[in-house]
């Protein structure tokens, strides 16, 4: 190919700046790799709606993939591949490096909750002739958003004596579904003097659920009983039950793709599936690793990463320590070692609300995966700051391994703020830094992404996973 000659300006300007290139121009041969690959994706987003549902499918997945229960104690062998569920709500997954543990980890943690309404322990109730669920949110959500949209219910109820069923209403073609009402126009001028946060209370997300009454015309609260006697038919529950129910009310409309182009999905549940998906299938694709490598899918983040489930909690680090245990291999040397990306979705520029970003600071939509190097709010309060020589590490890794990259940090700066499970890890003396796909709509019920930015996160990992240094 010709090159054109280029003016001893545009010479400076080739050398001497950075312009982040979309993925489309950077890398136009992955174009279709990424279509693939997102297939997948949306797949795993329609099957795992919640933590104990995503976790599920990934066992499945890394069964399939030849993984193997972990067993304490075992000094497992270079390449083999073993994993852990912890409590039905996270999952992690490792693949035995050919160096001695104490050269450290590669550390790949996404998390796999999402923001959603959670039933309340005594939820169902009847008002003007309604069954309605009282909800208690979870996570940060925009609550006028969950508004007039079908929902489907996803949970499990416990049994006497401790057995779990798991259900779901409102995925299949044929079932019903739920929703959130909200005022009428003609009605709303007193609710649209509101501020927006305030647009729907917290009690004001309550789910309608039924609407017949038992056909006894004496009867107390006739369309709740009616709608506990489906329930108890159903499921063998009384309303005591709820108590020890984990019941989750998350939109019922399944990944699309979005765009005549179809360069993006628009989805529940991409904030953090998007990077837990991409993670584990880098994980399963890894043979023979130089170092050992861990993928976690991490329950809680949404919430502040608290107890059994999150990675506050030590699940992730005994894990750690364990593997370590099983070599001999003292695990302060290894963790001092370590590396992690904490994968978390990145809030992408939104032409429509530029003045909340500053632009050269953003991550955009189709720039590939984004490198965070801190997060936090106002004066990078409560952050893992990354080292630059971390930084270094990474984006030289990405760049020989030709995965499209961008930086970017959440919003202007004093516009929010925001944090990520980064801090958790690092805390413990492992090198982490921040890495995720860009999200428009972040924490909404139809969050967007585009592929391109799916498929380099998916190579991001891998290629970590494949380091030699
Ligand atoms: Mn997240
Ligand atoms: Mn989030």
């Amino acid at each position: 190919m010709k090159k054109k000659d280029l003016t001893p300006t545009q010479k400076l300007e080739q050398e001497l700046l950075y312009q982040p290139k979309a993925a489309a121009d950077a890398a136009p041969e992955a174009a279709e790799a990424a279509q693939e690959f997102c297939k997948g994706y949306m797949e795993f987003l329609n099957e795992g709606k919640t933590e104990r549902e995503a976790t599920a499918w990934c066992e499945q997945l890394l069964l399939q993939k030849g993984y193997q229960p972990f067993c304490p104690g075992t000094n497992y062998p270079a390449g083999f591949k073993v994993y852990m569920v912890n409590r039905g709500k996270n999952i992690l997954a490792a693949t035995i490096g050919s160096q001695p543990i104490e050269q450290g980890f590669h550390l790949n943690i996404a998390h796999i909750d999402s923001p959603r309404l959670d039933l309340k322990p005594m939820p169902l109730y009847e008002d003007g002739e309604l069954a309605l669920l009282k909800t208690h949110y979870y996570g940060g959500i925009r609550k006028y958003q969950w508004a007039a949209i079908p929902l489907a219910l996803h949970g499990v109820f416990c049994r006497p004596g401790g057995e779990t069923v798991r259900f779901s209403v409102g995925e299949d073609e044929g079932d019903p579904v739920f929703c959130v009402t909200d005022l009428l126009p003609h009605l709303g001028a007193e609710q649209g003097d509101r501020k927006l946060n305030d647009g729907l209370k917290g009690e004001e997300l309550n789910i309608l659920v039924g609407g017949t009454p038992i056909p006894d015309e004496e009867a107390k609260e006739r369309v709740k009983l009616f709608t506990m006697q489906l329930l108890h038919e159903k499921y063998g529950i009384v309303e005591k039950d709820f108590i020890r129910a984990e019941i989750e009310a998350v939109p019922a409309f399944k990944a699309r793709d979005i765009g005549f182009d179809r360069s993006m999905i628009g989805a529940y549940g991409h904030d953090d599936r998007v990077d837990g998906y991409a993670a584990l299938m880098a994980e399963v694709e890894c043979k023979a690793p130089h170092y050992t490598t861990v993928c976690v899918l991490a329950d809680k983040e949404e919430v502040g990463s608290d107890g059994v489930t999150g990675l506050q909690g030590d699940f992730t680090f005994h894990f750690l320590r364990q593997l370590c245990a099983g070599q001999n291999a003292d695990w302060i040397t290894a963790f001092r070692a370590s590396k992690c990306l904490s994968a978390d979705v990145a809030a992408a520029f939104d032409p429509t609300f530029a003045s909340a970003y500053e632009k050269r600071n953003s991550a955009f939509l189709g720039k590939g995966i984004t490198v965070i190097k801190y997060t936090g709010a106002r004066g990078k309060s409560g952050t893992n700051d990354a080292p630059a020589e971390l930084v270094s590490y990474l984006v030289d890794i990405l760049d020989e391994n030709k995965v499209v990259w961008q930086t970017g940090e959440l919003g202007k700066v004093d516009q929010g703020g925001g944090g990520t499970v980064a801090k958790f890890v690092a805390n413990r003396n492992i090198d982490t830094i921040d890495i995720g796909v860009p999200v428009l709509s972040m924490h909404a019920p139809f969050e967007v992404v585009s592929k391109n930015d799916v498929y380099m996160a998916y190579r991001a990992f891998k290629a970590f996973n494949e380091a030699l240094r």
